[in-house]
Formats: structure tokens, C-alpha cells, sequence
């Protein structure tokens, strides 16, 4: 209890750290917890009882995975001053992580990249809500970006702040309009439409249906993408749609997305998993009614049937 009492305070006063590191491996590649991207950099106090930002703002949505940056060890998760928080400790190292609800225990080891966490709303940064990711070494703060080679994580100035709470709110808007979001989702197989999104004569049986997804023309055995970060909600197998993924991204621009993969030879993940943005998770086939082997994908926003190709 003792030791807790010192680390709560740790964490509180972000000042003492407990527990005798190993050399941390500083040169381990380390992913962002969130996609991001970042809209509040990294801006230590001169001072340590000055007012500053001893981490980063990385700009999600309430209730996304929130991942460990590097493999190590969970040394706390609970809640402290009303919010949730998760520590691994990657031996001199230290990644925080809030405000979030956490997924893991005390004591767990996570591997770089492991869902740790769902975010929580409580930090709020322009256009939606912020994971405020901290790095420690001993008493320091250091720059978590850092850790990052240059790529996934765009660090916006500060000046940028109120672009990207425009862009989300014109998202929100062209979402409630219909409009066309391009690359909101990643397509889930190269290929082009063979057929659209609508009414049209159903090729087997003859008579007009909607369709309420678009064929992506694909050959047998093409890897599936996840379109968008997402928990996988089913897969599941029934005479019409043959293997079926459905994902759930979740919450984008006030709207519940989800998307379906239909006729596939088979799938990579199971029910209750998080897949990240472009993650093969099956293979194109062409089970259930399907004349031949492509993908069937499938788009929908508050459990209304939405053109894919607004998204992609
Ligand atoms: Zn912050
Ligand atoms: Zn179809």
C-alpha cells in the first residue's frame, strides 16, 4: 500500500517515480497510442512548478483503442483525480496515458502496439476529445514524440489547432448532408467498382433490389483491409452473404460507422478483436450468392445503408 501511496503520488504530483530501472531501450520503435493527429505539442515548464504541457495531444474520439507505445509492463491503472490512467514502465522509461478507461491490470505485460486502454472524454482539445500521452525518464519530462521515427504522427503548430477543429466540424456537416468524405476509409481491396451502391438488377435472381454495398472487383485470395480502425463486432456465415465481417469504427463526426465485408474465402480475426486502419483481416472469395470472386463492402452510418464510395 505504501508503494501504491508513493506512485499515485507520483503520478499526481509528476514528480517522484518508484522502482529501480533497467537501462530502458531508448532505440526501441515505438508506435503512436492513438492515430492522432497531434494538435498540442510537447511544452515543459521552465520551472517545475510552473504551468506548461509535460506531454502530447493526440486528437481522438471517445471510446478509441488507445494502445501502449512500446512493449513493457503496467505499473498503474485506475483512476486518480477523477481520471483514468495507465502507466507502462519500459524500465528507465515510463509512457503515461489519460484520460482513459483503462483495459489491463497492474502487472500485465503489453507489447508495443496492444490495446491498453479506450479513450475517455475529460481533455478536451479543439474539435473533439485529446489522449494526453507523457513520456518519463527518472524526474523528466521528455518530448513522448520523440520515441516516434518520423512518420505516423503529424505534429500540427499550435496555430493549427482551430484548422483542425474546422475540418472536424465540416466532416460532422458533410456527413449529416451526404456529402463525399474521401479517404475517411481506406479501400478494403484495390480494385474498382464492378457494381454501385443502389437500385439495380439483382444478377441471380432477376429482380431489383438494392444494393447496399459496392462490388470491388478482386481475384480470389486478395488480402481484405480493415477501412478504418475498428473492434470487430461478428463474423458469421450465412447463405446469402457467405463469410461476413462486420467492424465497428465506432463514433466519426457524431455518426455511428460500421462496415461489412461479404462472399470472402475466410477471415483472420475474431469477434471482440481491434484491427488497425488497413490491416489485412480475410481473404476476397466469392461464398454465399455471389457469381464470382469479389468483395462486397458494405457502409453504414447510424444503421442507415450509405454509399461506400463517399468514403473511399
Ligand atoms: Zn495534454
Ligand atoms: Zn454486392
Amino acid at each position: 500500500m505504501a508503494k501504491l501511496r508513493v506512485l499515485v503520488a507520483g503520478v499526481i504530483g509528476w514528480c517522484l517515480w518508484w522502482g529501480v530501472a533497467p537501462p530502458a531501450a531508448a532505440a526501441a520503435t515505438a508506435v503512436p497510442p492513438l492515430p492522432g493527429p497531434v494538435v498540442r505539442g510537447f511544452d515543459p515548464p521552465d520551472q517545475p512548478w510552473l504551468a506548461g504541457h509535460r506531454g502530447v495531444d493526440l486528437l481522438g474520439t471517445v471510446g478509441a483503442d488507445v494502445v501502449a507505445a512500446m512493449a513493457g509492463r503496467v505499473v498503474f491503472s485506475g483512476t486518480l483525480a477523477g481520471r483514468g490512467v495507465v502507466v507502462v514502465s519500459h524500465g528507465a522509461l515510463h509512457t503515461t496515458y489519460l484520460p482513459v478507461n483503462p483495459t489491463v491490470a497492474v502487472g500485465a505485460q503489453v507489447g508495443t502496439g496492444q490495446v491498453i486502454a479506450r479513450l475517455a472524454a475529460g481533455h478536451g482539445c479543439p474539435g473533439g476529445t485529446c489522449l494526453h500521452w507523457g513520456l518519463k525518464r527518472g524526474d523528466t519530462y521528455l518530448d513522448p514524440l520523440s520515441l516516434l521515427d518520423t512518420g505516423p504522427v503529424r505534429l500540427l503548430p499550435a496555430t493549427s489547432v482551430e484548422l483542425v477543429g474546422s475540418l472536424l466540424a465540416d466532416r460532422t456537416q458533410a456527413l449529416a448532408a451526404g456529402g463525399r468524405l474521401p479517404g475517411l476509409l481506406t479501400r478494403p481491396v484495390p480494385g474498382a467498382v464492378g457494381s454501385g451502391f443502389g437500385m439495380r438488377l439483382h444478377p441471380i435472381f432477376g429482380e431489383w433490389r438494392l444494393h447496399d454495398g459496392v462490388d470491388l472487383s478482386a481475384g480470389c485470395g486478395t488480402p481484405i483491409r480493415a477501412a478504418a480502425d475498428a473492434r470487430v463486432t461478428s463474423v458469421s456465415r450465412d447463405p446469402a452473404s457467405g463469410n461476413r465481417l462486420e467492424l465497428d469504427h465506432g463514433q466519426v463526426g457524431g455518426q455511428h460507422l460500421v462496415t461489412i465485408y461479404l462472399h470472402a474465402q475466410g477471415f483472420s480475426v475474431r469477434a471482440g478483436a481491434s484491427v488497425r486502419r488497413g490491416q489485412a483481416v480475410g481473404r476476397v472469395g466469392s461464398t454465399g450468392w455471389s457469381t464470382g470472386c469479389h468483395l462486397h463492402f458494405t457502409v453504414k452510418l447510424d444503421g442507415s445503408y450509405s454509399d461506400p464510395e463517399r468514403f473511399l
